[in-house]
């Protein structure tokens, strides 16, 4: 479904990202794990169009991606959440949802009409099939940040991606958020069959959840395979020994 090839960003003369590799077949849950610095960020910028790459392709479904801007990234079925919880933080959690379901279907003018009733089951589904159904009236502001950044993953599902893509999930979490955060992102790929692509810095997270590990380390890619391929890999061993 995405397939990274050699792709290569600086920032002045700073190389950010040298020669990434990755993919993503459909219907897997694949992780991006490195050190905070090896360029998690940047690679998740380039596919979803913030940043444009220096050098190397991005497929999607076949389809070179790598020069579109980010709306027309989204329109072809690829949505993210981002390291910084990105809410409306005055609307309610169910407007929350609401808004991004009615953008991706271009009714956005519709929805300051008072009682608004547009997508109102997609809107309860997606807030049950995150866990926040009970908490869909409340101020998204007033959330916990566990609950913050599972209201993203909510906004990113109401674009109805082919492809969801999501910067650290669990940042700034306590270990139950990350336990819970976890199951979730595994119980939607389990469940509704998502391609999920998600990074992560600390590598005991992702054991267990993720199909498919790819490690970076200073903007390159050091391997891509099965979690106990990954595990066994020396350069990996070597590389989180002296990190830690
Ligand atoms: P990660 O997400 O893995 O922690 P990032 O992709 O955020 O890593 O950053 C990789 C490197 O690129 C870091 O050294 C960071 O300081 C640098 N970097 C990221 N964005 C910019 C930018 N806009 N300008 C300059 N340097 C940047
Ligand atoms: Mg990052």
């Amino acid at each position: 479904m995405l397939r990274v090839e050699q792709l290569h960003k600086s920032f002045d003369d700073f190389k950010a990202v040298k020669g990434a590799q990755l993919m993503v077949d459909r219907g897997q849950l694949v992780a991006v794990i490195g050190p905070n610095g090896a360029g998690k960020t940047t690679l998740f910028n380039l596919i979803t169009g913030q940043l444009q790459p220096d050098d190397g392709r991005i497929l999607f479904n076949e389809q070179d991606i790598s020069k579109l801007p980010p709306h027309e990234i989204c329109r072809k079925g690829i949505a993210r959440s981002f390291q910084i919880a990105n809410i409306f933080p005055r609307l309610s959690v169910f407007r929350n949802v609401q808004v991004s379901i009615l953008s991706q279907q271009k009714l956005s003018d519709k929805l300051f009409h008072p009682a608004s009733q547009i997508a109102v089951k997609q809107t309860n589904r997606i807030l049950d099939s995150v866990g926040l159904l009970d908490k869909k009236m409340d101020i998204a502001g007033s959330l916990s940040h566990g609950d913050k950044r599972t209201l993203e993953i909510a906004i990113a599902l109401g674009n109805e991606p082919d492809l969801l893509i999501l910067d650290e999930p669990t940042a700034g979490m306590s270990p139950e958020e990350t336990t819970a955060t976890m199951a979730l992102i595994k119980r939607l790929a389990d469940e509704q069959g998502l391609t999920i692509l998600f990074c992560e810095h600390d590598m005991n997270v992702v054991f267990g959840v993720a199909q498919s590990i790819m490690v970076m380390q200073q903007g390159r890619t050091i391997v891509q395979g099965q979690p106990e391929k990954v595990r066994q890999n020396s350069e990996v061993q070597k590389a989180y020994l002296r990190g830690e």
